[in-house]
């Protein structure tokens, strides 16, 4: 079969013929219909310093997929042949604390798929049977595709109530759009999106943000939010950049009590104004992943019950490559003229 391969420590990826994945007793062989490209694929790509310190070649990347169930292992019971699905990236241990306390997203021994063993861009890929989600028959290969970023999305931007709240996202990538667009959905008051790009701004607005705002222009957060008759400051910040300068903003405009989810990953260790943090009495909450799997639960209801979301959703999937120009791909996404690239691997 196909696959995009990372053969050996250093830049670059190969698109070559490997064998197809065993499936286990226990396990799902999928044919990968769509995948998503996301920024860890192209850290993987370029071999930084994370990846030069988690990836052990030779390894198939990819972790953003759809696509239709070919095989299951014989004591698989809950997932059938010719389903669509798409499955939660982490293979947790089952043995630690927090496994074993039901809170799997915080297992202390997760393994990424297309980081720590084969992933997603591929003809096929296995996955254990506890790991996948079916879709409905009529699913939007598409959106299907986005579950796993969708669930970053979800899971941040409810890491808090939402409802009457004024609500600051700060990056305004694939991930940060979906997130003001469920801010809007679940009764947010006010979406403030900020980013440095018009082009993902534009997808921001398109997918409900009141208010948008380029950084590296003359207004700032305080006049965004005189704009639109804010007084005292945002109450829930959905940190997405990854940004430095973009927290600190964030930290300034926060009303006394507000709640900040951080998802967006720094490249190295920045100063923060705690006395802010502190005298502002805001709370800080680190994200990473999604639930498992209450996070997929809400994000498929929020989508089936509101074509508004669903089309903000499918909104920010602006590129479609053939999986053979999987080059295009890459020179997309780090164009920054960009909102989700997807390869097809139909
Ligand atoms: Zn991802
Ligand atoms: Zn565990």
């Amino acid at each position: 079969m196909r696959a995009l391969v990372k053969t050996e420590a250093g830049p670059g990826l190969t698109m070559m013929d490997v064998p197809e994945p065993i499936c286990g007793p226990n396990e799902v062989k999928i044919r990968v219909l769509r995948a998503g490209l996301c920024g860890t694929d192209l850290h993987i790509e370029e071999w930084d310093d994370w990846a030069a310190a988690t990836l052990r070649p030779p390894l198939v990347v990819g972790h953003e997929f759809f696509g239709e169930v070919v095989e299951v292992g014989p004591e698989v019971t809950s997932v059938h042949v010719g389903k669509k699905v798409s499955a939660e990236g982490h293979i947790v241990c089952g043995q630690c604390r927090n496994c074993r306390a039901g809170l799997r997203q915080l297992c202390i021994r997760t393994r990424g798929i297309g980081v720590n063993r084969d992933g997603a861009f591929a003809d096929y890929v296995v996955m254990p049977e506890t790991n996948v989600w079916t879709h409905p028959d009529d699913m939007d290969p598409d959106v299907g595709a986005l579950f796993d970023p969708l669930g970053n999305a979800t899971h941040t931007a409810l890491m808090f109530p939402l409802v009457g709240e004024d609500v600051l996202v700060t990056g305004a990538g694939p991930i940060g759009v979906m997130a003001a667009a469920i801010a809007k959905h679940v009764g947010a008051r006010h979406v403030v999106v900020t980013d440095v790009s018009d082009y993902r701004l534009d997808l921001a607005r398109a997918a409900g943000a009141d208010l948008v705002l380029n950084v590296t222009g003359d207004r700032s957060i305080a006049d965004a939010q005189r704009a639109i008759g804010m007084r005292e400051g945002f109450d829930i910040g959905l940190e997405m950049s990854g940004a430095p300068s973009a927290v600190n903003d964030m930290i300034a405009n926060m009303n006394h009590g507000g709640r900040i989810a951080m998802l967006g990953l720094p490249k190295d260790p920045y100063p923060i104004d705690w006395g802010k943090v502190i005298t502002h009495m805001l709370t800080i909450k680190g994200i990473y992943g999604r639930e498992m799997y209450d996070t997929w639960y809400k994000m498929a209801a929020m989508l089936q019950t509101s074509p508004t979301l669903f089309a903000a959703v499918k909104g920010v999937v602006t590129h479609r490559v053939n999986a053979d120009d999987w080059p295009d791909a890459w020179a997309a996404a780090r164009s920054g003229a960009c909102g989700k690239v997807i390869m097809d691997w139909s």
